[in-house]
């Protein structure tokens, strides 16, 4: 199908040159910016090929080739994916309930995922698709965990160091470190930008208890959105501040509890009653808030949504921290239980994978 270059605006063609003039060479990147496109920019002349067209443009006479292939595929006309995929939003995601992924948690296991593409592709795939994988047989040695983020992207390293310990201490400072329970959450949420990805590798797990849950927060705000819209807006508009602090860091920031992207698709979840500051809304509105923060709460928090297994040591989780929320079932303090986290980030992930592919198709081409 050849689509008539009359669809595309002139200065939008202009601006999308890809000759060695205005794009450089081997990459992706622009030579130009906007300021040095004339704003009369116009089509002085098309000139048909078999599989593509030459545009001379006026009045900078520039001459530009854009293969058929290439505008079909960045059409402009209404309902023909104008919209930009977001590979962030619950759009490019698999939903899920606990049942759904009962037995079928996306697992592999470390060996495996270091020497084969095709392995850690597919971990990465669950990753950004289901939130999460399990890799089974990382050696439960001390910061085994910062290699395993090295795999597919890199460590963000924070106050809490390059890697956080998970055990049970006497003068605990934070939650994480006591034998209580704790409810699913997202991690560090008065921090922003926010790790995006979280893992946990068990070291040692000999405590009764203290079995790990994983919820998934886009299906429990997407049920909310569902059963009660006007609750789910307004969680989606009322700014919240977390905050933590302690005798060396002080942070906060200030977010919705349901981050939305541009078309109001659900994108992020910041969800962490330790480190909630006071809501300010207007008073009258502050019953509605509690409301629905409480059955966001009770969806979050239902068997339903949390699906729950047992670390054992080797074993190390790595989940989306933007989506995902993590819980621990209460232990006996004295029982052995031992996990060193790391944060890393969503982008370093997707571009792991993205290359990945690229060497498969390229594989596949050449068969
Ligand atoms: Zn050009």
């Amino acid at each position: 199908m050849t689509l008539p270059v009359s669809d595309y605006p002139a200065l939008w063609l202009r601006d999308n040159c890809s000759c060695g003039d205005c794009v450089a060479p081997g990459t992706e990147q622009k030579l130009h910016g906007i300021t040095d496109l004339a704003p009369d920019t116009r089509i002085a002349r098309v000139e048909e090929h078999e599989d593509a067209v030459v545009v001379v443009f006026a009045p900078d006479d520039h001459r530009s080739r854009f293969t058929h292939a290439w505008l079909a595929a960045h059409r402009l006309d209404a309902g023909s994916g104008t919209r930009p995929a977001d590979d962030r939003s619950e759009d490019a995601k698999n939903l899920w309930q606990a049942t759904d992924l009962a037995d079928a948690i996306p697992t592999g296991d470390w060996p495996t995922f270091q020497q084969d593409p095709v392995a850690r592709a597919a971990g990465l795939e669950a990753l950004l698709r289901q939130g999460f994988f399990l890799l089974r047989d990382v050696p439960p040695t001390d910061r085994a965990v910062l290699t395993v983020a090295e795999s597919f992207g890199y460590v963000r390293r924070t106050n809490y160091g390059e890697l956080f310990e998970v055990r049970v201490e006497d003068q605990p400072t934070n939650l994480a470190f006591s034998s209580l329970p704790i409810t699913p959450h997202t991690d560090n949420p008065y921090r922003d930008p926010v790790p995006t990805i979280q893992l946990l590798h068990c070291l040692v797990n000999a405590a009764e208890g203290g079995d790990s849950g994983l919820v998934d927060g886009f299906a429990a705000a997407a049920r909310l959105r569902a059963e009660d819209p006007a609750a789910f807006d307004l969680l989606a508009r009322t700014p919240v501040t977390f905050r933590y602090a302690d005798a060396a860091t002080e942070l906060s920031a200030t977010r919705p509890l349901i981050g939305l992207d541009p078309v109001g698709r659900i994108r992020e979840i910041r969800f962490n009653n330790r480190s909630m500051r006071p809501i300010a809304l207007p008073a009258e509105q502050i019953a509605a808030f509690y409301a629905a923060y409480r059955r966001l709460a009770e969806i979050l928090y239902s068997a339903e949504a949390q699906l729950t297994f047992r670390l054992e040591p080797g074993d190390c989780v790595v989940f989306d921290n933007t989506r995902v929320l993590h819980a621990r079932t209460g232990f006996r303090a004295g029982g052995a239980r031992h996990l060193q986290g790391c944060y890393a980030d969503l982008d370093g992930a997707y571009s792991a994978l993205a290359v990945l592919r690229r060497g498969s198709l390229e594989s596949n081409g050449a068969a």
